[in-house]
């Protein structure tokens, strides 16, 4: 009998030894594991409402959005510091400014002009304490090549056409008709802003009536409607100046967002903050964690979790995992969808949309600390487009090769704010934009040689232009090439305006389907320069507070 009882034992000791070690143990550990991590997760979820994932401008203002409106945010940011585009940087005696030259929609209400969108969002709404300077001029327009000019335009609407009837007998009638074009065009952007641009049925058939023009210009190409109001040619070139910073040629960019970018420069000034970009970022950085947000630097995200069409929350470098439902990525979807998503859960829908849209331009900027004021070396214009061709067109044909293209923007931060620089010291950046991979067969080797050729090339430039003298007077230079900031921005080649923004893919289209249509994955929004407002300081606030908006809603509908 005791025999009986051993062997019973036995076979029962070994029975659970084997369930030990079999599958449903295991799946018996797991599940529990499963339940544990459900737990945390969820408590997470309670901790966040929403995470952001980029502290760029676009990000920064969808976390400030949604913290004004109560959400708990959290942001990721992969450096040690927020802004992205909008931030400074020291070389021994300067603090450079890294991007902003010209904040747009940002008028004070005064004069000539309207309270800016800009400013309603970030001063009326995000109270964010910043000093804030304007440069009283438009822009400055020299090209060497026959049939070129050499232009400054001023600030104003009447200024700018009697400065252009100077340059160009005979374009003021023109001229008039596009800058009337212009003030109707602010109109309807105006209006369509106070709706959140979703007019009501009843209220498009206002808009209908009030704005038929405007819906008219939008697929309008910019250069073809100027031709088509008669603008003398020369005179087309000057006002096209700006195309670079809409990032596409003039015969395939819309009449509408180009007028009403120009025409709001002119009624409202160029703005930018008195200590650098970075003192907005700053700003934002402080008021999101004044509202109860947290902000994460020195994070990057390596995966947002996609799961049956829904967002199920972020990873981060070194592998913690962050549930939360609903997340905005200031990061482009061609980075989210190529790196940050599993392939298989990228929908087809945002997979064809990525493969339609292109990409805009790619930076080389050089920045240049000199010794003494701009007075002294004879620094004019606060922003000046050098080029050689006077045609648009063929000098954004030739931005897609570092060979032929030697067209510079050049900034002078000290014609605006004297003493950015500190007494008897002076800034001076060159940008060009490259339309397209231009360093893409560009060795390791060639590099570095390459970049200071670049650099010499922009300073002879602009000598030989002015005849000022900077060689002799250069303190600090340094040098960004697209490489530098594809490693900075995590862009694709560098670029650092988003997307093309052709007829069909312009700021028009983009906020019309930026609701609805554009978002396929429930839970997770886009915001910045390639979102639907396209690239700039002013539109990546704008879209940031416009997808936070939106998401606002989305929770709302689901009751959270
Ligand atoms: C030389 C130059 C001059 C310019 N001048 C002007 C101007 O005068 N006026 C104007 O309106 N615009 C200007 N722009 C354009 C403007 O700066 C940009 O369009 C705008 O700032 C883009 O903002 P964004 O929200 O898209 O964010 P970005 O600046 O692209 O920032 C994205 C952020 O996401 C972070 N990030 C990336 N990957 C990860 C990750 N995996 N995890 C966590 N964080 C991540 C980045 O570090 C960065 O902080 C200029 C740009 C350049 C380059």
């Amino acid at each position: 009998m005791e025999k009986l009882w051993c062997l019973f034992v036995r076979n029962k000791i070994l029975i659970y030894l084997q369930y030990f070690f079999t599958r449903e143990f295991f799946s018996v550990i797991i599940d529990k594991w499963q339940i544990i991590m459900i737990i945390e997760r969820k408590q997470t979820m309670q901790k966040y409402d929403v995470i952001v994932v980029g502290a760029g401008n676009g990000g920064l203002s969808a976390a400030t959005y949604l913290a004004t409106e109560g959400k708990k945010v959290l942001v990721l940011e992969k450096h040690n510091l927020p802004g992205g585009c909008a931030t400074s940087f020291v070389r021994g005696n300067y603090e450079f400014e890294a991007t902003l030259h010209e904040l747009c929609q940002f008028g004070t209400g005064e004069g000539e002009g309207k309270r800016g969108a800009v400013r309603q969002v970030v001063e009326d709404k995000y109270h964010l304490d910043v000093e804030w300077m304007s440069a009283n001029e438009s822009f400055a327009a020299v090209s060497t090549g026959e049939g070129g000019f050499n232009v400054a335009m001023p600030a104003g609407v009447q200024n700018f056409i009697d400065e252009m009837e100077k340059a160009v007998p005979g374009s003021r009638e023109s001229m008039t008709t596009v800058m009337e074009l212009g003030r109707m065009l602010v109109d309807g952007v105006e209006w369509l802003f106070e709706r959140h641009n979703e007019p009501t049925p009843p209220q498009k058939v206002e808009m209908l009536l009030k704005y038929y023009d405007l819906m008219c210009l939008v697929p309008q190409p910019c250069d073809a409607m100027l031709r088509k109001i008669g603008v003398p040619d020369k005179a087309r070139n000057i006002f096209e100046s700006y195309w670079t910073y809409v990032a596409c040629d003039s015969t395939e960019m819309s009449f509408a967002p180009y007028v009403f970018m120009t025409y709001v420069y002119l009624t409202q000034l160029p703005w930018f903050a008195k200590n650098r970009s970075h003192e907005i970022s700053l700003a934002y950085d402080a008021k999101i964690r004044e509202l109860g947000g947290d902000i994460w630097y020195n994070t990057e995200v390596t995966k947002i979790d996609i799961k049956d069409g829904s967002v199920k929350g972020v990873e981060i470098k070194g592998g913690q995992y962050i549930a939360c439902d609903w997340v905005i990525s200031n990061l482009m979807p061609h980075v989210v969808f190529d790196r940050l998503v599993d392939a298989k859960e990228v929908p087809e829908y945002d997979r064809k949309k990525m493969n339609a849209q292109r990409l805009a331009q790619a930076a080389f900027t050089v920045y240049l600390g000199l010794d003494a004021s701009a007075e002294e070396i004879g620094l004019k214009n606060y922003d000046t487009f050098m080029r050689y061709n006077p045609d648009n067109h063929e000098q954004w044909k030739s931005s897609n090769s570092i060979d032929t293209h030697k067209d510079i923007t050049v900034t002078n931060i000290c014609a605006a704010n004297p003493d950015a620089a500190g007494e008897g010291r002076a800034f001076l950046q060159f940008s060009k934009f490259y339309d397209g991979d231009a360093f893409e067969n560009v060795t390791e080797e060639e590099y570095f040689q390459l970049k200071d050729k670049i650099a010499r090339e922009c300073v002879e430039r602009y000598e030989e232009v002015t005849g000022c003298k900077l060689q002799g007077h250069i303190e600090e230079i340094v040098v960004a090439s697209p490489m530098t900031w594809a490693r900075y921005l995590g862009t694709p080649k560098g670029d650092v305006y988003g997307y093309y923004p052709r007829l069909w893919d312009g700021m028009f289209p983009r906020v019309q389907c930026g609701h609805k249509e554009d978002y396929t994955i429930h839970g997770l929004r886009f915001v910045g320069g390639h979102g639907t407002q396209m690239d700039g300081y002013s539109q990546a606030y704008l879209s940031g507070a416009e997808q936070a908006r939106y998401m606002l809603l989305d929770m709302k509908k689901e009751g959270k």
